[in-house]
């Protein structure tokens, strides 16, 4: 066979692969899900009606564009969970940010559960590796010694060595390694749309999945998790505004701290932080309390001073050292870096270590922006989050995923809330430093996403933004003209009208840079979990069912502010009189009954449980303010719910009209003096416990679709099934892509 013939084959063979690659590739859909947390179906026509929204609008045209039905309740935990499960909250146990603990009245983090895992065994385990070690030596001095005829006082101090050893081992192991450390556990039950994908062998990249941690295990795929991951501290985000004109340390409403800046020298100057819990602290605080009781005298007064030396050290600490060097300049050093800020700038990530022990270091990263340098100096730090080449927490799956992207894309935001929405609404921080925040969050996240998706490794690509949601909460009120601060914010800052639309831009823009690196084949779908609605009543249901006489207060309680740090400190926070209480609120938008055989001091009989239930519907539908009404509707769990787990949740879920939101102090179980008050905080849009009817999400697609109406549970029935897949037991309806 000549040469020619030879080529002609080759070039037919490579040909034929070729067809069949693409008729393969035309086979196997890609599919791209970009959700957009709290992207609203109003504002999206607006913006395409405005011709601000290019992209958006070719989807439309080209596609599909619907308002997607959220969950009840309206809350992104909620709807994230039936998005990736496609389940409702009664399958899926995810009813909200908060939930009532198991056995008492308090209320709880209802998105992971955070169990003391025993480390080595604990004390006992411990010992028993330092006698294997001290052993080993013993065994391995004894052959050594017996190989070379040595003596028998060599026999005997090599005995004496391995006692040694194993004590001085038991002793670091003892006391430098706690005896249990937090192990997380997700309340979300059911598999997500993207591990059952990965597992029919779809390659699957999941980045800044909501609700996903502890990283959710993809056998044929990668997942960064996103909404739902803890700061360093284990908590949903602890800041730090540092400042000169604070004398002493205090922590505020929503989960941050006031931090002094203390003048050391002229121009030298220092912070001190708290960091995380040092477990080894806690522990040996805990065993001297217990100690405590059956002390005599003498020996109670030692552990006394002993407990309150290791009192200071509960928490480690962070030190920040600030040299003024200029007067429109500072040098911030922390952990041997050392960066030069001016007024307004943004720090480069820096990382800072808590040592534990000679053995547990935590690393943790961090930004801050020198907001003023006048008379005072204002330094906002974001919370330490977790390192993602040096996490403790499975923040992604597998571990070294956080970690390549780190080392491909630089540093990045590992939190879930990463916006500084508290600080804001605390009123510390300003507006344009809250939104370069945000910016610089996008920046960060978007770069790691368009590297990932450039990759041709995927089939199924999933990324979720949140920054729509985070400018919305807390800049609605430059939108909405019934807003209590409205005139006055729109006269201080009149630009800041078009902000949300200007977010909304920078969803288009991602939208279109992704459209460019997809194959004319590819399926690309935009969702978000909610939409948005004005925020100008807070409704406080404590104080409402106190004056309804469902609720009884303990004798000396009046009205009583909480903290959502009480929350992650499991203090006593509910103190309600319970043989007088029969229905009582905590979360966001939510009512128990305190009923008998269920609840720790249920008092309302099972007989009695439909009558008291109807009478608050009644009652709450039957609310006015200002001669409108304020509740739309008031659901019973058993018409919302189905699943193993609806008598997990509340009785009652309420479902406000438009411009009312359950208050702040009610949602951690708290009394105000008014049942209704204005919303005169920053935080003037929400989605929480407004009627869910009214804050529909948003569903594009690049193509049509055979459904006109969707719902949030359905996106992963449809998805499974553009891979010929189906999901177990899910509640979503399929819908095709009509290609
Ligand atoms: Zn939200």
């Amino acid at each position: 066979m000549n040469l020619s013939c030879q080529r002609a084959i080759i070039l037919i063979f490579i040909s034929l692969l070729c067809l069949w690659k693409t008729s393969l590739l035309a086979e196997t859909p890609r599919v791209v899900v970009l959700g957009f947390d709290g992207a609203d179906p109003k504002l999206v026509s607006e913006g395409i009606k405005d011709g601000l929204l290019p992209n958006l609008k070719q989807l439309k045209t080209q596609g599909s564009f619907l308002p997607l039905e959220t969950t009840n309740p309206a809350q992104s935990p909620v709807a994230w969970a039936s998005f990736s499960t496609g389940t409702n909250p009664g399958k899926h146990r995810v009813f909200g940010f908060l939930k009532r603990g198991e056995k008492n009245y308090q209320p709880q983090f209802a998105l992971i559960k955070v169990d003391r895992k025993k480390i080595w065994g604990g004390s006992k385990g411990r010992l028993l590796i330092s006698f294997v070690i001290g052993t080993i030596f013993f065994l391995s001095l004894f052959l050594i010694g017996k190989k070379l005829a040595y003596s028998p006082i060599y026999h005997y101090s090599s005995g004496v060595i391995s006692i040694l050893i194993f004590c001085f081992c038991s002793y670091c192991l003892l006391s430098y390694i706690p005896e249990e450390m937090p192990s997380p556990t997700a309340f979300k039950t059911g598999d997500s749309f993207w591990t059952t994908a990965a597992q029919a062998g779809i390659r699957t990249k999941v980045l800044f999945a909501p609700i996903a941690f502890p990283a959710e295990k993809l056998s044929n795929g990668k997942l960064l998790c996103g909404f739902g991951v803890p700061d360093l501290c284990a908590t949903n985000g602890t800041w730090f505004f540092c400042s000169t004109r604070f004398s002493n340390p205090s922590s505020n409403e929503t989960g941050g701290w006031n931090i002094p800046i203390e003048k050391k020298k002229q121009t030298h100057f220092k912070a001190e932080f708290p960091g995380p819990k040092n477990f080894l602290r806690q522990e040996e605080y805990q065993k001297l309390q217990n100690l405590l009781p059956n002390t005599d005298f003498k020996s109670g007064k030692s552990i006394r001073n002993r407990l309150a030396i290791v009192k200071k050290e509960l928490y480690m600490k962070g030190v920040l050292s600030i040299e003024r060097s200029s007067s429109d300049t500072i040098t911030l050093t922390v952990d041997q870096q050392t960066i030069s800020l001016k007024e307004r700038d943004w720090s480069p990530w820096l990382t800072i270590s808590f040592q534990m022990s000679p053995f547990i270091t935590l690393k943790g990263i961090f930004r801050c922006c020198l907001q003023e340098l006048g008379e005072h100096i204002d330094l906002y730090l974001t919370p330490v989050q977790f390192h993602p080449s040096h996490s403790l927490a499975p923040i992604s799956y597998p571990e070294s995923f956080s970690d390549n992207l780190a080392k491909e894309n630089g540093l990045f935001p590992t939190l879930g809330w990463a916006s500084a929405t508290n600080a804001l609404k605390d009123e510390l921080l300003e507006e344009d430093v809250f939104e370069q925040d945000l910016e610089n969050v996008i920046q960060a996240r978007e770069k790691i996403i368009f590297s990932s998706l450039e990759k041709d490794d995927w089939d199924l690509f999933s990324a979720t933004f949140y920054f729509p949601d985070r400018i919305s909460h807390m800049y609605w009120r430059f939108l909405d003209p019934k807003n209590p601060r409205h005139a006055e914010d729109v006269k201080k800052h009149p630009q800041k009208r078009q902000t949300i639309s200007k977010f909304y831009q920078r969803m288009d823009k991602i939208i279109g840079q992704v459209q460019k690196k997809l194959r004319p084949t590819d399926i690309l779908l935009i969702v978000s979990d909610h939409g948005f609605a004005p925020f100008r009543w807070q409704v406080n249901l404590n104080t409402w069912l106190h004056q309804e006489g469902f609720l009884t207060l303990e004798k000396q309680e009046k009205s009583r502010r909480m903290q959502v740090r009480d929350l992650f400190e499991s203090k006593n926070l509910l103190r309600f009189d319970w043989s007088k209480t029969q229905a009582y609120s905590i979360g966001l938008g939510k009512i128990f009954i305190n009923l008998k055989g269920r609840d720790p001091q249920g008092i309302v009989a099972p007989e009695d449980y439909e009558r008291v239930c109807q009478e608050i519907q009644a009652k709450l539908l039957n609310l006015h303010h200002q001669g409108e009404p304020v509740v739309k509707r008031v659901y019973r769990r058993e018409e919302i719910f189905s699943g193993p787990y609806v008598k997990e949740t509340a009785d009652l879920f309420l479902g406000f009209h438009k411009g009312y939101r359950v208050s702040w102090q009610t949602s951690l179980g708290g009394l105000s003096s008014e049942a209704i008050e204005a919303n005169k905080l920053k935080w003037s849009g929400d989605h929480c416990s407004v009627d869910p009817s009214l804050v529909p999400g948003i569903f594009l697609c690049n193509y049509p679709i055979s459904k006109s109406t969707l719902h949030i549970q359905d996106i992963a029935s449809g998805i499974l099934h553009i891979f010929a897949l189906e999901g177990d037991n899910l509640d979503g309806k399929i819908f095709e892509i009509a290609k």
